[in-house]
């Protein structure tokens, strides 16, 4: 029991990454507190999650432990502020801040629009921001306060057609180093994980070259190009990164690391 009594609040928690670090943080017997988009958002390239996930995942994950939800966009100060305020109210604080919503798009830089760009640092660098910045006054009346980025593998090597995605996580892990040193002094540290491929909506929906429409064919492509590419010979799942939070949640020494979780595809 790591994070025994611990409070965690989780963006993008209702589903992939996000839902596998609730259930390893409740496993862990954290509190957890899950946020997310509060409607589905037809209006990116692969359905976002909402409030139905959001129920869905706090009824599939209670039997593990304390779990409840809100909404949040990350990209609004002000529901980020709310978000942070509902955590206080259910659970009386916040020790461990996961910034982990995020969303993907891919695209030749000439094709690429400019409101494409700025969605994807909206929400993957700017929320980040947005999200600290609410969360730090109640973090810093935490003994065992923490932030964790979920920043990526294309944070750390730039990948073609991704050029938004990847400098949006690069910034990720740059954000991730600049706050690790400015709130030390606070005893806040501030660590990212790097996910290496992990078969969510994000791969699934988006990235995948594959002419499957059903879901079981899709899952079979990915686990067969992954076991191609992976040195260990399997994609990630949700599971690895919420080990991979739980660690950096209780490494009372480590701060200011981004950690790749990726079967050796990224070794730095
Ligand atoms: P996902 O699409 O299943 O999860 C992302 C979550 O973020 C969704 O629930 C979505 O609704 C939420 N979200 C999007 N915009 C939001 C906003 N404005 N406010 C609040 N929530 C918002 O995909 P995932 O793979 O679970 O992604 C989780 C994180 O992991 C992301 O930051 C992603 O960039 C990162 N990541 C994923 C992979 C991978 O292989 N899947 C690899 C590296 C990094």
């Amino acid at each position: 029991m790591q994070l025994k009594d611990r409070i965690v609040l989780i963006t993008g928690g209702a589903r992939g990454i996000g839902r596998g670090i609730a259930q390893a943080c409740l496993e862990a017997g954290a509190r957890v507190m899950i946020a997310d988009l509060p409607a589905r958002d037809a209006d990116w390239r692969y359905k976002l999650a909402g409030s139905e996930e959001l129920a869905r995942t706090v009824t599939e994950l209670s039997p593990l432990g304390t779990i409840q939800s809100t909404t949040v966009n990350v990209t609004d100060g002000q529901s980020c502020d709310e978000a942070v305020k509902a955590t206080v109210v259910a659970f009386g604080g916040v020790d461990v801040l996961v910034n982990n919503a995020g969303v993907v798009d891919s695209g030749a830089i000439s094709n690429f629009s400019e409101a494409q760009w700025d969605r994807i640092f909206a929400v993957n660098t700017k929320g980040i921001f947005l999200m600290s910045k609410a969360a730090l006054p109640t973090l810093k009346l935490s003994k065992h306060a923490t932030i964790i980025n979920t920043a990526s593998i294309a944070g750390k090597q730039g990948y073609a057609n991704m050029s938004a995605y990847c400098g949006s996580k690069f910034a990720a892990i740059g954000i991730t180093q600049s706050l690790a040193n400015e709130l030390a002094a606070d005893g806040i540290r501030v660590n990212a994980i790097c996910p290496g491929m992990v078969g969510t909506a994000m791969w699934l929906d988006h990235l995948l070259p594959t002419n499957t429409t059903d879901n079981a064919g899709k899952d079979a492509d990915f686990e067969a190009l992954m076991r191609r590419m992976i040195p260990l010979g399997r994609p990630q799942t949700p599971a690895d990164m919420g080990q991979a939070v739980v660690y950096l949640a209780s490494a009372p020494n480590v701060t200011g690391i981004a950690l790749s979780v990726a079967g050796g595809y990224e070794m730095a």
